[in-house]
This record gives structure tokens, sequence and C-alpha cells, in this order.
């Protein structure tokens, strides 16, 4: 049985990358999750892991010369999660379509924040230089972004005015808003032929779980969620980082328990967390909920 979602690890630390020996097992870079569903791929943030997605994307384009596209969605446009964008060198070639989406943020447009963030003198070139075709629009919770099988082009619909196509028939992304990280973050949740996955990064446990978040992950085979602190962390005295907008393995876990998901991939991970102490984490997690995994660069799932 072929899968139905394969999900790629391209970078899973959070805040900055943290090249180096003693984050060698887990990897170093920032959030890119790349879905491949059908004939679609979707690409989940612009961290630097999205440089190495890149290249292997040239590489594919050097053997077959078919034309890049792909569908990539910004869950927020913090540092960690856009600074791979203009580095990713698929966009550097005229024959690629790259529709990106995201949300709007303090009054301004995603192409309106990401061309600031890719300007002289802060970097060469601006993003209208980029010889690449791009779509980008703002997304709200409740519009729904389908790929039809056979059709590259997205379409987005609304949830409760639009007759949706069927999941066998089409990828379906849902939106979900999160306030539970500074300026608001976007959930995503991709669906295709009764397979599901959740990315829930940046987020922030709430006493009892977030119960939105549960809801809207409900019965997925995959739930990707933030677990970047401990717990003595989240409750330092000293330098408390409750309200960062980030959870702790055991908020994860609680997410996962009481939404029956299948698999839980703990993501976003301190960059100050060295192999062996994440190591251990994912063992202590665990023992609470077993079909939970560390985020790991390079490493795939497969949902069948
Ligand atoms: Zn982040
Ligand atoms: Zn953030």
């Amino acid at each position: 049985m072929s899968a139905v979602l394969t999900v790629t690890f391209w970078g899973v630390r959070g805040s900055y990358p943290a090249p180096g020996s003693h984050t060698q097992r887990v990897g170093g870079n920032t959030p890119c999750v790349e879905v491949r569903a059908g004939n679609h791929r979707l690409i989940l943030d612009a961290g630097t892991g999205l440089i190495g997605l890149g290249r292997a994307l040239m590489a594919e384009y050097r053997n077959d010369k078919k034309p890049i596209t792909a569908t990539l969605l910004f869950s927020h446009t913090h540092h960690d999660h856009t600074q791979g964008f203009p580095f990713f060198t698929p966009l550097y070639l005229p024959s690629t379509t790259l529709y990106v989406f995201g949300p709007r943020t303090l009054h301004e447009d995603l192409e309106q924040v990401l061309s600031r963030a890719m300007l002289p003198p802060v970097f060469p070139i601006t993003l209208d230089q980029l010889p690449c075709v791009r779509v980008m629009r703002n997304l709200s919770e409740g519009e729904v972004v389908t790929l039809n099988n056979g059709n590259s082009e997205p379409r987005v619909m609304l949830e409760h005015r639009d007759a949706l196509p069927a999941s066998s028939d089409a990828v379906l992304v849902r939106v979900m808003r999160s306030y539970a990280h500074p300026q608001g973050v976007f959930i995503y949740r991709i669906e295709y032929d009764n397979q599901a996955i959740v990315y829930a990064t940046d987020t922030e446990g709430y006493t009892s779980s977030d119960q939105r978040l549960i809801r809207f992950a409900r019965g997925a085979g995959l739930l990707i969620h933030d677990a970047q602190y401990t717990e003595s962390e989240y409750a330092s005295t000293v330098a408390p980082r409750q309200g960062w907008g980030h959870s702790t393995w055991q908020m994860a876990v609680g997410v996962a328990q009481a939404a029956g998901v299948q698999r839980l991939a703990l993501f976003h991970h301190e960059p100050e967390h060295e192999d062996d102490a994440l190591e251990k984490l994912e063992q202590d997690a665990q023992a609470h909920f077993p079909a939970t995994v560390l985020a790991r660069e390079g490493m795939q799932i497969e949902l069948k």
C-alpha cells in the first residue's frame, strides 16, 4: 500500500539555527516540513531547513527537467520561519511556480512582510526581482486551500459556504488561528484520502489543554506539536518562559491524547538543548504517549 501522505522534516529547531556536533543527531535547522500528497508538494514554513529541500528539488529538476511547483504555507513570519526563503534556490528559476499562503499580521499582508525581510541593505535583492512565478495570498480562519488531483493551482474556498471537494479527490488544507503565540500563529490541518496531519508549531498549552486545538486535531494520523521547553524551564522563577508562545512535551502529549491522534512528533526544539537531553525528553514523553517521536532532521513519516 503506497503512502497517502509523506512527511519529511527538513528543519526541526526553534528560534535560531543550532549547528554543531552537539545537535548533529537531531539537527540544527529551523522549521521546514515537506508534505507530499498525491501529486502535490506542500511546504510548511521556510526556516533554514528549506535550503536543504531546495537543494533536493534542484537535483530532481536537473534530472527530469520538470518545472518545480509547490504550495508554501507560513505558520507566521517570525525570523526562524522565514529565514530560509531567500536561499531557496528554485526561486531563481523562471520555470518555478510557488503558491504562498500565510497570515496577515499587524495590519500587513503576508507579501509586504516577506518583501520587507528581503530588501537592501538587509538582503542584496528584492522579492520583486525573483524570476520565478509567485502567487501570494493572505489566509483567514474558515478558509480552506484545495488542491485538486491533476491541477496544480490551489483554490481558496470558504468552509461554511462552499461545497468542498471530497478528500479522496483533493488535498484540503484547513486553518486555525491560534492566539497562543505573540502576534498569533496559523495551525494547519492537511487532509487527503482519509488521512490528516496537523502542524501546530509555536503554540503554548493552556491549563486543561487547548480545547480548540484538540477539536481541530481530532483523529489526525500525525500531530506535529511544539515542545520547546522542559517543565522546569517553563516554570522557572529566574527566567520564566510562560507567555513566550511555546509548549512543554507534557502540553504536546496532553493535546495528542485528548485529540486521539495516532502519532505525535515533538517539534520546534529549544536551540540550547543538546541531542542527549532531547533524546531523554523523547523517552519521557513516550512513557506517557508511546506513539511519540522526536522530530529529527531528515526523518520521514508515511501515513497510509
Ligand atoms: Zn518559531
Ligand atoms: Zn514564533
